[in-house]
């Protein structure tokens, strides 16, 4: 059984719950970008593996190691090494993320 094996293989929101500790915001909504191979895709869309010493996010398109987090009773510990990016919305935000302004939003502000 290797470290990518169905039988072990999570949906993506199995990595929020155990990251609300760290993050004090909804991660569902959250997206990463892969380090590895570029792609961009929600936290839930990942696999991950919860098994292993620490969560494991995987990446769907290229297997690698997106972010790993670790928990005991005196630290938690993230390593995002292997996401490009990670973006997070706002709680009270309402306006839909990652849109560039359009010059009428531009000119059209009062
Ligand atoms: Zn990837």
């Amino acid at each position: 059984m290797g470290p990518t094996s169905p039988d072990r293989r999570l949906d993506g929101n199995a990595a929020a719950g155990p990251l609300s500790e760290l993050f004090a915001i909804d991660l569902t909504t959250a997206t990463a970008t892969c380090g590895h191979c570029g792609g961009t895709a929600a936290l839930a869309a990942h696999d991950v593996y919860a098994d292993a010493p620490a969560l494991v996010v995987r990446c769907r398109g290229c297997t690698e190691v997106v972010l790993r987090f670790a928990a005991d009773a005196r630290t938690l510990r993230v390593d995002l090494s292997g996401a490009r990016l990670l973006v997070v919305p706002r709680p009270d935000a309402t306006a839909p993320a990652l849109t560039e302004p359009t010059s009428s939003d531009v000119t059209s502000g009062t």
